[in-house]
């Protein structure tokens, strides 16, 4: 979960684009720039394409939660571009 407040400036997105809907593991190159959720155990990162995700010792999970995936959260628009 990524906070704002009612002064933040966010554009809702159809969340058609295959970044939105794929999982991503420890070192997968990133597709688009944001913030990202693990969805064994809700932490955030932010990311910057090309980069690669966190390694998978980026921080540990209980049995129960398995193995880090990442999930984008929010992409950053790090180009200036409004599409
Ligand atoms: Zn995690």
């Amino acid at each position: 979960m990524a906070w704002y407040t009612t002064d933040s400036v966010l554009t809702k997105s159809d969340g058609n684009k295959d970044w939105w809907k794929t999982t991503y593991s420890p070192g997968d190159e990133v597709p688009v720039s944001g913030i990202y959720r693990c969805l064994g155990c809700e932490r955030e990162v932010t990311c910057n394409d090309p980069d690669h995700f966190p390694p998978q010792n980026h921080h540990q999970h209980t049995g129960v939660q398995g193995k880090i995936r990442w999930r984008l959260n929010i992409r950053t628009n790090t180009t200036g571009k409004t599409s």
